[in-house]
């Protein structure tokens, strides 16, 4: 250990700790998977990563990556111990190439952030996760992050020109060139969005980025009954209307909502879809009309709202999901079975089996998501103190996973598969297929020193 720590010095210097304290501070993400690390490194080089790797390689030191620590699925938790680097200090903006359409950042770049100096060019990073204001660049990339704004504007995946990558052995490799698009051999830079830091260590990513629109609406859609809003949307796809936002809430995210911001002017009862339309002050005006037009077949209430309403109500909106246990403050939420995700067809029956198998199981839920995506994120909350309520919650979190998988859909559409939801990839993406990617992490990672356990790997 005295060796291993006299190396690590050598190479960062006091940016080293095996204290315990230190490492305490490093044991996990958002989600409840906790492991102790037995050292923190914070790297602030590529040359630095690289020299902490070979090192680990050497010696078969674990290595976990770690961003902002805000994923919720255990991905950045040391769960075989050995070194987090943490990541978080390589956060320089490189450049902004306005002509180009496209940045160079440090993994280690706060996503807001860079939204915020983007800004005056009159540009923007579109993926916009509800972590925004806290969520690295290399955590994004490494779980295919999404957000509210996606269903118009894609994902991360959609936006990653290249990528500078430590593997597992110390060598450095660049996935692309600076161009907007490349036929040149394997998709390596796909590869590493999504790898969840089981292939390498991201250490510079070319980001692609969109100019700001100048006009939002928000439409606010009132229904009965979330499987009959999950109608209405399907409908406004099928119509040819792309919102740059569509979001589900129910009627209890209504309630943590009221309690995040008395204030605001949503309905206190039925299940709410906001839909949001971006472009110019015609073309919202237009397609925010087209909406509520459709809605207003089977809402009980249809309204737009604009300017500083529609922005308190999306800060309210990225609150809720931590805001939860205001409901019910002798409960947590526990993030399993939270981010499931099927074809929009199937959004009512998604909709439908989940209202059924919380309810027999008598699981308070909360469910509200980018429906838009056909993402939907199941809020279960429990006295973490009583046996009885995780083996509900563990139960209710398995049926929803299975109930999403046999739709057709996904464990996960952009939290991450972790270790939470580690023993589902295979049957979700079959045999077969999950022995490829095996393959995979065999030849970038032979020893199995990156954020061993993760993903099932
Ligand atoms: C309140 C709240 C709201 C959220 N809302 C959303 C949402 O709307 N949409 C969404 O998609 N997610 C959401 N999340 C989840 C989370 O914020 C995202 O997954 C985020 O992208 C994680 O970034 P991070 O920097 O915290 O990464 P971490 O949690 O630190 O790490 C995430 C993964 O990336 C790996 N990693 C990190 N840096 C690197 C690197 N440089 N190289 C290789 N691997 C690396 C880690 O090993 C880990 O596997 C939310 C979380 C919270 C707490």
């Amino acid at each position: 250990m005295t060796e291993i720590m006299q190396e690590l010095e050598e190479i960062v210097g006091d940016r080293a700790s095996a204290s315990p304290g230190e490492r305490c501070c490093y044991t996990g993400d958002a989600s409840q998977i906790v492991g102790m690390p037995d050292f923190v490194v914070r790297p602030q080089s590529t040359s630095q990563v690289s020299r902490i790797l070979r090192l680990c390689s050497k010696k078969l030191i674990s290595v976990t990556a770690r961003g902002a620590g805000t994923g919720l699925a255990g991905g950045c938790s040391p769960v075989k111990g050995g070194l987090v680097l943490d990541m978080s200090g390589m956060n320089r903006i490189l450049e902004i190439d306005i002509e180009n359409q496209q940045v160079i950042v440090e993994p280690g770049v706060v996503a807001e952030k860079l939204n915020s100096a983007l800004k005056p060019y009159g540009f923007f990073f579109p993926p916009d996760p509800g972590s925004l204001a806290m969520c690295t660049i290399g955590g994004m990339i490494s779980y295919n992050s999404s957000g509210m704004r996606c269903v118009k504007y894609g994902t991360v995946r959609n936006y990653v020109l290249n990528l500078e990558v430590v593997l597992a052995d110390g060598r450095v490799i660049h996935t692309g060139k600076k161009v907007l698009k490349s036929s040149a051999g394997y998709d390596l830079t796909r590869l590493f969005v999504g790898s969840e830091g089981t292939l390498g260590i991201i250490t510079q990513a070319g980001l692609k980025i969109a100019p700001l629109p100048n006009t939002r609406k928000l439409i606010l859609a009132c229904f009965d009954e979330a499987e009959i809003a999950g109608q209405a949307v399907i409908e406004i796809f099928s119509n040819g209307i792309t919102p740059s936002a569509c979001e589900i809430l129910d009627r209890t995210t209504l309630q943590v909502l009221k309690l995040c911001d008395p204030l605001l002017a949503i309905p206190e009862e039925g299940d709410i879809i906001l839909f949001e339309v971006d472009g110019t002050e015609s073309s919202t005006s237009e397609a925010a009309g087209q909406i509520s037009e459709i809605c207003q077949i089977t809402a009980k209430s249809v309204r737009i709202a604009s300017g500083r309403e529609m922005d308190s109500i999306w800060v309210a909106r990225r609150l809720v999901g931590a805001a939860i246990s205001r409901l019910d403050p002798t409960k947590t939420r526990i993030y399993m079975g939270e981010d499931v995700g099927v074809p929009i067809k199937e959004i009512p029956a998604l909709i439908k089996k989940v209202q059924q198998i919380t309810t027999k199981l008598d699981i308070p839920a909360m469910k509200y998501g980018h429906i838009g995506d056909g993402n939907l994120h199941v809020a279960l909350f429990i006295d973490v103190m009583i046996e009885e309520q995780w083996q509900k919650l563990r139960l209710a979190a398995d049926r929803i996973h299975r109930a999403a998988m046999e739709l057709g859909g996904t464990v996960s559409s952009e939290h991450g598969i972790g270790l939470v939801r580690a023993q589902y990839l295979p049957e979700q993406v079959g045999t077969e297929t999950f022995s490829v990617m095996q393959s995979i992490k065999n030849a970038l990672d032979p020893h199995g020193i990156l954020n061993p356990g993760k993903m099932g790997l």
